[in-house]
């Protein structure tokens, strides 16, 4: 899936994988047939611009995920029994619309189910900033209160609703402009 489309799911909450995740298992570039192998075995939805890889998700496991729906029950999306959606834009809003109106995609930001851009981890409310003090830039920390910190040791990233927050938002209202 699209580096950029990982991004913008996982801060809105979504458990998101993107191809690359998988190169410290199998090398780079990742195999189509490994990447479909994981997407199944982890219950994920593939996403891609790329048809042959659906046509191959399709031939091996199509068959399989409807004989057992309830692999995907717990997503609450049974009804696509083909867990698959084809990319067809080269823009990044008409793309999450048309997730947004395949999936019923949350378009809206919540702090409590954001996950680590960066790493797809949870990410945990600060309750002390003096901790991160080294790793925010100064102006930041002397302004801003608020800090969720990625649990990942091996990233740590930390966030927060800075000056940059308006440009988030105001995509997310030109996504739901499109749909
Ligand atoms: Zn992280």
């Amino acid at each position: 899936m699209e580096g950029n489309l990982t991004r913008w799911l996982r801060f809105l909450g979504y458990n998101t994988r993107y191809a690359k995740d998988y190169e410290s298992i199998y090398g780079s570039p990742v195999a189509d047939d490994d990447l479909i192998k994981h997407c199944f075995l982890e219950h994920r939805i593939l996403i891609t611009k790329d048809r042959e890889m659906i046509n191959k998700f399709n031939k091996r496991y199509k068959n399989i995920i409807q004989k057992n729906p309830e692999i995907y029950l717990k997503f609450d999306i049974t009804h696509f029994l083909t867990p698959c959606m084809l990319l067809n834009s080269t823009l990044f809003t008409e793309n999450m619309s048309a997730i947004f109106q395949k999936f019923n995609i949350r378009l809206n930001y919540d702090s409590k189910i954001a996950r680590c851009s960066k790493c797809n981890s949870i990410i945990n409310f600060v309750e002390d900033k003096k901790q991160f003090k080294d790793k925010i830039p100064d102006s930041v920390y002397q302004n801003i209160d608020e800090y969720w910190s990625c649990i990942n040791e091996d990233c740590n990233k930390i966030y927060w609703v800075g000056g940059h927050f308006k440009d988030i938002l105001n995509k997310l209202a030109e996504i739901k402009d499109i749909i």
